[in-house]
């Protein structure tokens, strides 16, 4: 068994935001990932980070957009520290060696967002994750951090109601390690697989998420799924909101820049469920062009195209045989990030003592239901940074524990049995078929019979994953196993937005059911907190709103 003061699992954006905070105090802290950190989904995020610096801008405005970007679910507490801390944030990643392009007076240069009533969007390029990814993993290496990479985190263990620790498989050498801690933190990012057609890197299979509900803690908001409006249309990879930030127009089959309709003022940078929605309309009435809608930048120029936006520039031209300089590219609305997550307050704190979690797996919740563009990153290190100070000073006053090796025991054998099965399903075929699943019925657009099909049809597939059988038999890199549970994660994450989406009767943000498409905040206007009853089923209970400022108004753009 291995000990530490400190388990952080998860190497993104969050997690290595929080370890920075720790090693820098000397606090024993490990992280533990599933992969090797720079290749957390973080390193793919493209368009920018917001932050209000400008002099005619203020975070009072940054706090207020995205309070109505949220429609309004978003707790006011915690999104008045995401605005107002973001400024600070940002000019200490600069400083731990993080590059931003710059503007003519040499500040930081910033671009529009969806959402934004200002240019507020700090960038690199249209490779800003990368960039920040890198730079916070050089001051975790500066800080001589121990790392335990490909290691697949199974349980959370606790004593007398208090966090001892992890399990972890070593997927190396195929074995199972317990972890012991005071403090864990869970930064495990998104379940973006949860769908086909995602922008999500494989390993966002919602492990923390899963991990979490089973042993006691609530996830929250589950059933608030952001779907990003501009996927290529073969692949689903993303093309950055950048790229409408730096001018990009939409159109459909007649030509027409049809978002006039839909959000006459903010027009391609509406929010993304607004603009999503806008294009799953036209797609649906027939004025789309083969399932698809077209994003043009043709008009940015060759010159602008390779100096903002190369990336997309080379990712069309090699995922969908389409160069953005000379033809519009074809796209479709695409999952992209979870809203919901493990509920946290804004130190990073859960029901559990010594557990917190931050980033994309947790729900602080800033984002309510719709996230704008550019505040996921800056969620990741504001919260990151305060669950750091938080774990030190809880450490202060944490007294022992004990790590139950049962524990480790227990996931050993579920492992061993799995891998012993002969049965005749595979887990890739369950998993296609529980994605496309989900991005039929419930999707961009929602309605009750089509969930409970959904409903059913997971049914079916929990009863077929009893019958997985696993090829490979090695103990080295068995992926094969890892694949495995990772489907058995996103199984019970589609079912628990499945029952979220249903038990919601109103529309909004990212919500939108066609049988309640109103907003109802007399009897809406509150959190869902999903956990499991001692049979495993999924049950609901609610937790109020924080509004602080901005009452409720009519959302439109
Ligand atoms: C293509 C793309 C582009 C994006 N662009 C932007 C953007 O421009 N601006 C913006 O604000 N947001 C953007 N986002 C969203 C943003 O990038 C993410 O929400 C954010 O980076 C998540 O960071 P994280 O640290 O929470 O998790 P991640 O970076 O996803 O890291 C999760 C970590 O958890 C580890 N992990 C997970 N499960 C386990 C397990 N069972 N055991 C061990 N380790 C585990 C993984 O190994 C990984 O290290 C984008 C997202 C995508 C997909």
């Amino acid at each position: 068994m291995l000990k530490h003061d400190v388990v952080i699992v998860g190497a993104g954006l969050a997690g290595l935001r929080a370890a920075v905070e720790l090693r820098k105090k000397g606090i024993d802290a490990v992280i533990v990932s599933k992969v090797y950190p720079t290749r957390s989904h973080s390193g793919a995020a493209q368009g920018g980070v917001n932050a209000a610096f400008d002099e005619n801008d203020s975070w009072e405005s940054h706090f207020f957009d995205t309070v109505k970007g949220s429609d309004y679910l978003g707790d006011q507490d915690a999104i008045e520290i995401l605005a107002s801390e973001a400024p600070g944030n940002i000019l200490e990643l600069q400083s731990m060696g993080v590059v931003f392009n710059r503007n003519d007076k040499g500040g930081i240069a910033q671009r529009p967002f969806g959402g934004q009533s200002f240019p507020r969007s700090c960038y690199y390029a249209d490779a800003v994750g990368h960039m920040m990814l890198h730079g916070l993993f050089d001051n975790v290496l500066k800080y001589k951090t121990k790392i335990l990479y490909e290691y697949f985190v199974t349980s959370l263990v606790t004593d007398n109601g208090k966090v001892s620790g992890v399990v972890a498989y070593d997927i190396k050498n195929g074995k199972f390690e317990g972890i012991a801690a005071k403090a864990v933190l869970f930064a495990t990012g998104g379940y973006g697989q949860v769908y086909s057609s995602n922008t999500n890197a494989l390993i966002n299979t919602g492990d923390g998420m899963a991990v979490s509900i089973k042993a006691g803690v609530p996830l929250m908001d589950m059933e608030f799924v952001q779907f990003h409006p501009t996927t290529l249309k073969s692949t689903g990879i993303l093309v950055t909101e950048g790229a409408r930030g730096e001018g990009a127009y939409l159109l459909n089959s007649l030509g027409v820049r049809f978002m006039s309709k839909y959000a006459p003022k903010a027009m391609e940078l509406a929010p993304r469920d607004v603009v999503a929605r806008a294009e799953q309309t036209e797609i649906n009435e027939g004025r789309g062009i083969g399932g698809a809608i077209l994003l043009d930048i043709r008009h940015l120029g060759k010159e602008r195209i390779m100096e903002k936006l190369p990336q997309i520039m080379q990712l069309s031209i090699d995922f969908e045989g389409v160069n953005p300089i000379y033809e519009p590219i074809p796209i479709r609305p695409g999952a992209h990030y979870s809203m919901g997550g493990i509920k946290t307050d804004y130190n990073g704190r859960t029901v559990i003592e010594g557990y917190y979690s931050a980033g994309e797996s947790a729900c602080v919740s800033v984002h309510g239901a719709n996230r704008l563009g550019g505040n996921s990153l800056l969620d990741t290190v504001v919260f990151g940074r305060r669950a750091g100070i938080d774990m030190a000073e809880y450490l202060k006053t944490a007294d022992e524990r004990k790590f139950d090796e049962k524990a480790v025991k227990r996931d050993e054998e579920a492992f061993e049995k799995l891998k012993k099965s002969s049965g005749k399903e595979r887990h890739g075929l369950l998993k296609s078929e529980l994605q496309e699943e989900m991005r039929a019925d419930v999707g961009v657009f929602r309605e009750e019979n089509a969930m409970k099909k959904a409903l059913d049809k997971i049914g079916e597939l929990k009863e077929r994953a009893r019958n997985i059988g696993i090829d490979d038999k090695s103990k080295t890199f068995n992926t094969d196993i890892v694949e495995a549970f990772e489907f058995n994660n996103i199984l019970l994450i589609a079912e628990v937005i499945t029952r979220g989406a249903i038990l919601r009767k109103e529309s909004r943000g990212a919500h939108y059911r066609t049988d309640f498409p109103e907003r109802d905040d007399s009897n809406w206007l509150k959190h869902t907190l999903a956990t499991l009853d001692g049979s495993g089923n999924i049950k609901f209970d609610f937790s109020e709103v924080s509004i602080t400022k901005f009452k409720p108004q009519p959302r439109t753009y």
